[in-house]
């Protein structure tokens, strides 16, 4: 018999488990021995020593070695020797660089791991999908991702998508009975859910009757093809800009070689020379770098709570010039509570804080009793018009679902309605809410077999459906005079910035049809809930940084417009002059018609997710570059159309968290503004080395050119070119990566995301600082050398320690986009690290005895280091005060 053909009490017995108290631990750690981890096998890696090899492949690190082996064979022993060493050394690093940017990859890749509600010994716990076995009883609700292969024991309106699976893209209604006809497809086994599908409507439990690839979709996994890993724009920009680079140096290189064996140099000096100079003028190692410094600062991401899915968004984070947010829940605590209530005519305030149960209603000062008129039953229905739970956890109450129905529980145990209470009613049917019907509705049955309708939700959407309202004296039909009071009494909630849910009801019979169009209409309206959602407090100062930084705040909620206008203006989002656009008008609107007035408006207010998709288009038409949160299902095709798309760590639903690529782990608006500002920090990081190696590489060229245009010996020897590229260019570059924001950072505008890598003034930069360390340093060398003509290497200590020097002082001048001197040195410590191991390594290479011969050095004395301190300094003196 195959699972679909069970009852569910077979299902229970064969797993030897109860929908009522799931597994227990014990079962869960057996079962996860026997049947393996939840997870559909992967590629294979790719294994280190080919990472490892990878590293020497470059065509010109090739050369250098065979030219290195021809050097050995000639004899040049120590020559041959030092330049495979520092080869290797470097390709170490590379592949330390490397193994580093994979590791944390597959860090961050473990992080956005989707979870699983799991039912273990009666207790619902939120687990890593890949931990669910065989009988867990996992429930989803719409936006979920189905963990594993489940029989459905429940279903409230579940509704799944199943076309990963199937091709068919129509959602699939589930229910819980056994089928009996045999040899069924998937897509006919509607009480099954299978791993990877979605739920798109309604929420649902079942038992799981196999994980891994044992699921359908692991049957069907190994026919999947492997993704190919994807660069960033900035990384393939920077990927264009190497090959260019590439055929620069080279040319150059050729030209120094040409110009030093015209100059009488021997021509085998010469190649070895030219091929160090092309290795190391070569910024082969850019990329690498890049994914380094985007995955570090993806890592400090994470530590403020921003999840990055995609690297490419750490680049666009910085170019953001709108964020579009949700306020439920992003811009606001999501920590509901009545605080009053409309009914027969009167406002009543409640009392009491959180989803504490304290609390009592007032009407003019006076409490009420619980028999007031109408209250309990209007409590009472929306406590069973509900799908949340209180939970009890060290003395204080959770809620257990949304926060909106929670309040609505801590509502009606104010006056005393006990859980039990609306357990007894008998649920014969339930709609959903969601965003776009704005209420949600339950068919019930009471004690003595009564059967009504219950409908909740937005006033403005029940007051048009309902026909009678209920007072003091009973039910009453609605005139419109009734309705201009009840208006008022909503604008009134809403003007003080408090969320407002109306209850309805109508008594039907047994035979009328479960059909939400023909059920929710003839209401019989009850009161009103006003409901605070306190802003979150770091939310303010926010979208203030944000404004500064030259970035749009702009709210989006499906509440009421009033509700929304009040609590924008708590948050200083809204300008005297700013518009507030409803779902009604947007609907009126054609998006080219919103593209003319968006800019103006900051509040969308009573919008469906399916306006979030009209605006984005709406502000990119303008030219914009957009944020845009969601949490629901139908929010994923906004997500995905925007340019950077964040969904919510912890209320967000699979569909949207898939669809994005930020997560904010805390749901907090705050942490999208902190986001921005290390996106901005990480793009300004890497144009800061970009312009330190490059401005580094254009000195040595230059060295070398010089030398050769004046007829001068080589300034440099090959070991030293190497050295150069492996010390200097190495540590110092890395911790420029790492590098603290500037203090302006978040009062520039967002950058244009089409602006090149030298935009803004940094090819200027990188050639006039690049020529003046290459000017400074053949000065060092001809001084030196002229005055002692038969002493090589002195001029070349010389020439190689000034070099060094002009470079490592410089790179503190690479931090800044105005004045070095407006910078602190020390700030940033792994640089001032980097710079004494530079430092010490250079000492060692000159005044360690057995190295002189390796490297062609000789001791330095106070006036040489004067000389060298002086030159080397110029670069950064001349420069540092300027902007350009
Ligand atoms: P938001 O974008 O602020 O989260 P929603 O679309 O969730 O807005 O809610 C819109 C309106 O629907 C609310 O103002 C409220 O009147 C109503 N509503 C919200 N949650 C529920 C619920 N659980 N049951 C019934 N009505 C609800
Ligand atoms: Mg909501």
């Amino acid at each position: 018999m195959k699972w679909y053909q069970s009852d569910v009490d077979i299902v229970e017995q064969k797993l030897q488990v109860t929908t009522k108290r799931g597994l227990s631990e014990k079962q869960v750690e057996k079962r996860r021995k026997q049947f393996g981890p939840n997870t559909l096998e992967s590629e294979k890696k790719t294994s280190k020593w080919l990472i490892f090899l990878k590293q020497f492949q470059d065509f010109m690190v090739l050369v250098l070695l065979a030219a290195t082996l021809i050097a050995g064979l000639l004899g040049e022993y120590v020559d041959a020797i030092a330049i495979m060493v520092i080869v290797l050394v470097n390709g170490f690093l590379g592949f330390f660089q490397e193994q580093k940017a994979e590791n944390s990859l597959a860090k961050l890749k473990e992080m956005s791991a989707p979870v699983a509600n799991v039912m273990r010994d009666g207790r619902w716990e939120k687990v890593p999908s890949s931990e669910v076995v065989v009988g867990d009883v996992v429930r989803v609700k719409s936006g979920d991702r189905i963990p594993a292969d489940i029989r459905i024991t429940k279903s409230n309106g579940l509704e799944t998508e199943e076309s990963a699976l199937t091709g068919e893209s129509l959602p699939v209604a589930k229910h819980a009975s056994a089928i009996t006809r045999d040899a069924l497809d998937p897509q006919d086994q509607v009480n099954m859910g299978f791993m990877g599908t979605l739920a798109t409507r309604g929420s649902g439990v079942g038992i799981v009757v196999a994980t891994g690839m044992d699921t359908v979709m692991g049957q069907i996994a190994s026919l999947m093809v492997n993704t190919k890993k994807t660069t960033t724009p900035l990384e393939h920009k920077l990927a264009e800009l190497g090959k260019i680079l590439i055929v620069i140096a080279l040319l150059l290189t050729a030209l120094v070689v040409v110009v030093g064996v015209y100059q009488g140099h021997p021509i085998y000096n010469m190649f070895l020379a030219g091929v160090s100079l092309a290795v190391a003028a070569i910024p082969e190692g850019l990329p690498a770098i890049v994914t380094v410094a985007l995955s570090l600062g993806v890592q400090r991401m994470i530590r403020k709570k921003a999840l990055v899915r995609k690297l490419s968004a750490v680049e666009t984070l910085g170019c953001a010039s709108v964020i579009c947010s949700d306020k439920t829940g992003t811009m606001t605590e999501n920590q509901m509570t009545v605080k009053e209530v409309f009914i027969n005519g009167k406002n009543l305030y409640v009392t009491g804080d959180g989803y504490d149960v304290q609390g009592n209603y007032f009407l003019n000062d006076k409490k009420l009793d619980p028999d007031y008129p109408n209250l309990e039953s209007m409590l009472l229905y929306g406590a069973i018009c509900n799908n949340a739970a209180l939970q009890v956890k060290q003395g204080k109450y959770l809620v257990d679902g949304d926060p909106t129905d929670g309040a609505l529980l801590v509502a009606a145990r104010k006056i005393g309605i006990s859980p039990q209470r609306h357990e007894n009613f008998k649920i014969v049917k339930e709609f959903p809410f969601d965003s776009d019907r704005k209420r949600m509705s339950m068919v019930v049955e009471d004690e003595n077999n009564l059967r009504f309708l219950i409908t909740k939700g937005a006033p403005d959407v029940l007051l048009p459906r309902s026909t009678f309202f209920l007072d003091e004296n009973g039910r009453k039909m609605l005139r419109t005079e009734d309705k201009d009071k009840i208006d008022d009494a909503i604008n009134g909630m809403a003007q003080k910035a408090l969320r407002t849910i109306a209850v309805a009801m109508r008594p039907i019979s047994k035979d009328t049809e479960l059909n939400a169009a023909i059920l929710e209409r003839d209401l019989t309206f009850i009161g009103l809930c006003g409901l605070m959602d306190p802003p979150r407090k770091e939310v303010k100062a926010a979208i203030t940084e944000c404004r500064q930084a030259g970035i749009k705040t702009v709210m989006i909620t499906g509440d009421h417009v009033k509700t929304a206008r009040a609590i924008a203006q708590n948050l200083d989002l809204l300008p005297e002059d700013g518009l507030v656009l409803d779902g009604q008008q947007l609907n009126q609107m054609s998006v080219s018609e919103l593209e003319e007035i968006i800019d103006q408006v900051y509040v969308f207010a009573r919008v469906t997710p399916e306006h979030k998709l009209k605006i984005v288009k709406a502000f990119q038409e303008k030219g914009h570059i957009v944020a845009m949160t969601g949490d629901g299902v139908n929010d994923a095709p906004a997500i995905k159309a925007s340019d950077i798309g964040i969904s919510m760590g912890r209320s967000g639903t699979d569909v949207t968290k898939e669809a994005s690529s930020l997560v904010l782990m805390d749901d907090n608006f705050a942490t999208i503004k902190a986001a921005i500002n290390e996106g901005r920090n990480i793009y300004e990081n890497i144009r800061k080395f970009i312009r330190y190696l490059l401005a580094s590489n254009v000195g040595e060229i230059l060295v070398m050119l010089f030398a050769m245009v004046l007829a001068l010996p080589l300034p440099l020897v090959p070991v030293q070119i190497l050295w150069v590229n492996l010390v200097t260019d190495g540590l110092p570059a890395m911790a420029l990566g790492l590098d603290q924001p500037e203090e302006d950072v978040m009062r520039r505008g967002p950058r244009n995301p089409r602006e090149g890598v030298f935009a803004r003034g940094l090819g200027f930069k990188i050639i006039s600082r690049g020529i003046i360390i290459g000017v400074v340093t053949i000065i060092a060398f001809m001084l030196t050398y002229q005055g002692n003509p038969d002493n090589l290497v002195y001029g070349q200590t010389i020439a190689f320690t000034t070099l060094v020097m002009a470079q490592l002082i410089h790179v503190f001048d690479c931090r800044s986009e105005n004045s070095v001197f407006a910078r602190n040195p020390f700030e940033n410590m792994y640089l001032v690290l980097a710079v004494i191991s530079s430092l010490l390594l250079l000492l060692v290479v000159i005044y360690w005895e057995p190295l002189q011969p390796i490297f062609h050095t000789t001791f330095l004395g106070v006036r040489d280091w004067m000389l060298i301190l002086v030159l080397s300094s110029l670069p950064t003196v001349l420069f540092g005060f300027t902007k350009k």
